[in-house]
């Protein structure tokens, strides 16, 4: 699981395209289950909005299934 700071630091690369698969899920995992880093995001977002319009697919980060999270949770756990 990332930590908030983590998360920090990811959201360049994320927005930049240059996150691994696996690390986009872990991002977007992150912000499923936390709620002020989803508000950062958020404000990251429309901060960069308001250069690029268009640029960023918002709608994406909250697209993570619900058991593809569970899996990949249960898989980072040590029993
Ligand atoms: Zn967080």
């Amino acid at each position: 699981m990332l930590s908030c700071e983590e998360v920090d630091g990811f959201l360049y690369d994320f927005h930049e395209g240059n996150l691994s698969s696996i690390e986009k899920l872990k991002f977007k995992l992150h912000l499923s289950m936390c709620s002020e880093c989803r508000q950062y995001v958020k404000g990251y977002k429309n901060t960069i909005k308001t250069y690029q319009s268009g640029f960023i697919k918002a709608d994406q980060i909250d697209e993570v299934p619900e058991d593809l999270m569970q899996a990949i949770l249960k898989s980072r756990e040590p029993k």
